[in-house]
């Protein structure tokens, strides 16, 4: 029977691209294929939909991979879409740390898809346009080839042992540029490694008040990833709790610290085998961000990067984009179903 399978589901997606009514059938296919195989951004007004794990973005805009402050890297997943807030809040981040904290540039790490939603690999969130990566390590003063932005790795600048910052590795200028970035109003959050929240404890000055934005999480340990506020008009942008007043140095930091050894594995709260997100998981105005024409005038990150692009490189991100339904499927619909009226329950 279960050889059966793939044929069915791509039955069912069959189904599904022509239009057949009885919505429920192609809810199987997990929709980070759908958003998966955008390469570009939807027409129409930018806006966030959703929660920034379970939502997609409209009207997308790229950053550019060269910014005077800034190089995207990892062009082959064209991942350097968002909200223009947070395109405003690279440039000025970059622009400010750069002529004001010492920190020569950003390396930036993961955004958006073209249209958001969730991705075939990595984050849970990163879906609204308004997240983004930031690594901790300064900018080179040189132009990096498409090479060395999909080989580079980031250096962690926290010592896995200890679980503290690398003092090799650390500088103020690091302790400036979250700052710098925690500051901005438009910033909601910041995920850092606990060694990181604690350094920046034990050292700030001052104004404590922004340390609350800044997060201990798995994962950070060679970079950061800065979350910004629900934009003005975008309505079905779901807010995240306020991260508060308090400074977090206390019993919230001394939590990861209380186990020997740290808690470095992430516990899963849910079984192994959780089901994909599908189309209907998503708010429906995410059908159409996906059933959008592509934005006039954009282009992806590759093509935006120039000529001297090494074939594997180029091949590596038609291998990313991956195939809506099962084998031979089309891989991307020209239009969806409208979207379903609200269950009501
Ligand atoms: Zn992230």
């Amino acid at each position: 029977m279960l050889r059966f399978v793939p044929r069915l589901v791509f039955a069912f997606s069959a189904l599904f691209l022509a239009g057949w009514p009885a919505a429920g059938l192609a809810d199987q296919i997990p929709a980070k294929r759908y958003f998966g195989a955008a390469k570009l951004p939807s027409e129409g007004r930018a806006a966030a939909v959703g929660f920034y794990s379970k939502g997609c973005l409209a009207g997308g805009e790229a950053i550019t991979v060269d910014g005077p402050y800034w190089q995207a890297m990892r062009l082959s997943r064209n991942r350097i879409w968002g909200h223009p807030n947070l395109i405003h809040f690279i440039e000025w981040l970059g622009r400010e740390a750069a002529t004001k904290d010492g920190w020569p540039g950003l390396l930036l790490g993961d955004m958006s898809q073209p249209r958001g939603g969730p991705m075939v690999s990595g984050h849970a969130s990163h879906q609204v346009g308004l997240d983004i990566d930031i690594w901790l390590q300064p900018m080179p003063q040189r132009r990096l080839s498409a090479k060395e932005r999909e080989t580079m790795s980031a250096i962690p600048v926290v010592e896995v042992g200890p679980h503290e910052v690398d003092p090799r590795r650390w500088t103020n200028a690091h302790a400036r540029l979250i700052k710098r970035a925690a500051s901005y109003p438009e910033v909601q959050r910041i995920f850092v490694a606990p060694g990181i929240k604690k350094k920046l404890c034990e050292t700030a000055t001052g104004d404590r008040s922004w340390l609350a934005k800044v997060r201990p999480y798995w994962g950070h340990n060679e970079h950061i990833h800065v979350r910004l506020v629900c934009p003005d008009g975008s309505p079905g942008c779901e807010p995240q709790r306020a991260t508060g007043k308090d400074d977090g140095c206390g019993a919230p930091l001394a939590w990861w610290y209380s186990k020997e050894p740290y808690r470095q594995a992430k516990p899963s709260k849910k079984p192994a085998k959780k089901r994909e997100t599908t189309l209907d998981d998503l708010p429906n105005a995410c059908r159409q961000v996906l059933a959008s024409g592509d934005k006039p005038g954009t282009i992806t990150a590759l093509a935006a990067y120039g000529d001297d692009v090494p074939a594997d490189v180029a091949a590596k991100a038609v291998a990313l984009r991956p195939d809506v339904g099962a084998p031979g499927a089309p891989s991307m619909p020209h239009t969806l179903p409208q979207a379903r009226p609200a269950v009501i329950r």
